[in-house]
């Protein structure tokens, strides 16, 4: 069975056939760099990343161009230079620095293209004009307006009626346009702000515009496949096939689209107001992105998922439990199979793992079948049979871009029960508490075992040795050495 993909547009899992032999274009929304990135951002490019990793194996053998645009000029960019007293590109190279950095970091392969809005007025003009002809726009004083009531196909991808859209919808004082759902197009600039040449009056881009002229000119329309969160899903892609489909002569303007879950954190958006934001670049401070990844990979990519102190501690100590299995079996360590303990042959793990994928990039699944290939790579005592096995792990880490974690150092591996443990025997006046607040609940070992370091750190700046030894001890009696240097302290696992 060919990979099959859920379809937002015909709300079915289909097969995936590209428009061109052995071709997939794909267009994915890129970021707004007009603040700081979050992993919530992130949560939609890691999958695509792993999609198109897939769509490149050899399993599927297809050449992919994946453009993801930058929306480097909004709203909130425009302000923030001019709270700052800087230009708005200034603004957007910064954010969008920190999100590439990140994404490095992550393993997110590079767009093919990556086209900034504000290089492609040329083609959003032309397409505005376009859209005026067709009597799908016309001009006001602050701006140019898409027509919603002239398209009537209106609503079809996100299922949104325009009459309940209605209902409730209002025009801000400061919008000229004739009806509540249009939407801009072009807007008007004010005195000071950044500004293009258009016949209708020098303005900048709206939003929406942009991707169906970028994806226009660089994929060409109809393209294989248009991706994004689900919270594009309306009115961005909405708006998008509006402007796009009624200039083609035979739309749709993407066969597939699809989009990806969100994310919530400790059970809530996160958001600066709510007081759980953290930026992304901070996060990867905290946490091994190749953990990030298998947590990500652990949920369905449509189903919302809640990200946790907990959930990440988990997933790094599972990463770490294939990758400490994976060296012993490479250095041909062997357990024997316990009695009427069935061992199944690498091509069979092969099947069922990809049959997972297959059947709309079920990757939890795909992971299931990881983990039972990971235990019987220790049971396979013919090494030809096991070097298949190892590479077959290999090769399914580079599909999930964590593959340089097989490479590192073999692992420290601690018991599931090590930080509550460490929890118990330090007390609770002795918890070693971060900035944040957090205690050691949820951490991973590595983590909690820094955070009781810092603790005695300041403890020991403090002069107060007494309770620098007694943290000292708590991590002794749980087999962690310290090494006190010039350069810091460094930690050793008895054993490992
Ligand atoms: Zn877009």
């Amino acid at each position: 069975m060919p990979l099959r993909l859920y379809n937002t547009r015909t709300r079915a899992v289909e097969p995936l056939k590209p428009l061109e032999p052995d071709h997939v274009r794909v267009y994915v929304c890129g970021l707004t760099p007009s603040a700081e990135a979050h992993l919530g951002h992130a949560r939609s490019f890691l999958f695509f990343d792993v999609l198109r990793r897939y769509l490149e194996h050899p399993r599927n053998g297809w050449r992919v161009t994946y453009v993801q645009n930058v929306t480097d000029i909004d709203d909130r960019s425009i302000a923030t230079a001019q709270r700052e007293g800087t230009t708005f590109d200034r603004v957007v190279a910064r954010y969008y620095a920190a999100f590439k950095e990140a994404m490095r970091v992550l393993n997110v392969r590079e767009p093919d293209v990556e086209p900034y809005a504000t290089k492609y007025v040329p083609e959003i003009v032309e397409m505005i004009g376009q859209l005026i002809e067709r009597g799908l726009a016309y001009a006001t004083d602050d701006g140019v307006y898409y027509d919603v009531a002239a398209f009537p196909r209106y609503g079809a991808l996100s299922g949104k009626n325009v009459d309940e859209l209605l209902v409730g919808a209002r025009i801000a004082e400061n919008e000229h346009k004739h009806d509540p759902l249009d939407f801009a197009l072009w807007k008007f600039a004010k005195p000071g702000e950044p500004q293009w040449a258009s016949p209708w009056g020098s303005g900048r881009p709206g939003w929406h515009i942009e991707c169906s002229a970028m994806s226009r000119a660089l994929l060409g329309v109809p393209f294989d496949l248009h991706g994004g969160g689900y919270d594009l899903i309306f009115p961005h892609h909405e708006n998008e096939i509006a402007q796009s489909e009624p200039l083609m002569d035979a739309p749709p303007m993407a066969e597939m689209w699809v989009h990806g879950g969100l994310l919530n954190f400790e059970n809530r958006k996160m958001s600066k107001s709510l007081g759980n934001f953290e930026p992304l670049t901070d996060l990867l401070k905290r946490h091994d992105p190749f953990a990030i990844r298998l947590l990500f990979l652990q949920t369905g990519y449509q189903k919302p998922m809640n990200f946790t102190e907990e959930s990440i501690a988990a997933a790094k100590s599972s990463l770490d439990k294939l990758v400490s299995v994976f060296k012993r079996a490479e250095s041909a360590e062997i357990e024997p199979a316990g009695p009427g303990g069935t061992v199944e042959a690498p091509a069979a793990h092969r099947a069922a793992l990809f049959a997972h994928l297959d059947n709309d990039m079920n990757t939890a699944g795909a992971l299931g079948i990881l983990h039972d290939l990971a235990g019987d790579l220790l049971r396979y005592d013919d090494p030809r049979v096991r070097d298949e096995g190892l590479s077959l792990m290999r090769e399914v880490f580079g599909l999930f871009g964590i593959e340089a974690a097989l490479d590192r150092e073999r692992p420290v591996e601690f018991d599931e029960q090590f930080v509550e443990r460490l929890r118990r025997r330090l007390g609770p006046e002795l918890h070693p508490s971060t900035g944040s607040g957090q205690s050691l609940n949820g951490e991973s070992p590595e983590a909690a075992i820094e955070s009781v370091i810092a603790k005695r750190n300041e403890a020991r700046k403090n002069k107060d040795f007494a309770l620098g030894d007694r943290l000292r001890d708590a991590l002794a009696a749980e087999g962690v050495a310290l090494k006190d240097s010039k350069d810091g302290t460094t930690w050793t696992v008895a054993g490992a």
